[in-house]
């Protein structure tokens, strides 16, 4: 899988792909992520990224003529090499809410580029023309795509098969399959007068993932009974 990260501010994204896991599914070649600065797109003398919103009022926009020449000069590489993008997705808080459901359509796609906006956002032309699909991580507002940007691309690699060590681990996560995920416990046995659960120590595989079962259930049932259509 391939993900072109579109950005004003590229050093905001590049620490959290040289770590973990992101770093190992990288050097292992199961995705290539590439960060593209927007400012090498601008091509007056100072490289202007932004301007005035028409009609007056607060915070600058994101000008589309660098945002175009980038993303077209993606496209055209991408069918250079006999591929396509297949979603270019704008991280905005008016987009669709982020889930499990769509990093989940999203990790199947080869070629996806995630453009981060900044100050009232991008040109509306952007948005218009070039953008595919808007997604927000939430709620609330942030002041720069980035980190709803990294937010969507860890979540969409540690889908990719063969990231993750065991590959089970992604199938019992919360949201994959409705539910939140079960307590977890590890070494020591007992820690502070506290025990892990016998059932847990028991070696008894079915009985293990009963618990685990149950557990999930009361946990959304608790937490999130939307989850379970029961609100
Ligand atoms: N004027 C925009 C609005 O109210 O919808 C907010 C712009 S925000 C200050 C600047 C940029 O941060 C956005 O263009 C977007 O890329 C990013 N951003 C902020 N909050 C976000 C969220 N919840 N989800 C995704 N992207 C977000």
């Amino acid at each position: 899988m391939r993900i072109d990260i579109v950005t004003a501010l590229p050093e905001i994204v590049a620490g959290p792909l040289e770590h973990s896991i992101l770093r190992r599914a990288r050097q292992k070649g199961l995705v290539d992520v590439r960060v593209h600065d927007l400012r090498r797109y601008a091509t007056d003398k100072h490289r202007t990224l932004d301007d005035y919103p028409f009609g007056g009022g607060a915070g600058m926009v994101l000008k589309p003529e660098p945002i175009f020449a980038c993303i077209e000069a993606l496209k055209a590489d991408a069918e250079a090499e006999g591929g396509a993008v297949d979603e270019i997705v704008y991280l905005t808080p008016d987009g669709e809410r982020f889930d499990q459901r769509i990093a989940n359509e999203l990790s199947m796609k080869q070629h996806v580029v995630l453009l981060a906006g900044h100050y009232k956002g991008v040109d509306q032309r952007v948005r218009d023309v070039l953008v595919t699909r808007e997604l927000s991580i939430g709620d609330y507002v942030l002041s720069g795509g980035e980190l709803p940007a990294l937010v969507v691309v860890d979540a969409l690699v540690r889908l990719i098969p063969g990231v993750l060590g065991d590959a089970t681990s992604a199938l019992s996560d919360s949201f994959q399959d409705g539910l939140l995920d079960a307590p977890a416990y590890t070494r020591p046995a007992t820690f502070r007068g506290m025990s892990v659960p016998d059932v847990l120590r028991s070696g008894d595989h079915e009985k293990v993932a009963a618990w685990r079962e149950a557990e999930r259930l009361h946990k959304t049932r608790e937490r999130r009974p939307d989850l379970l259509g029961d609100e």
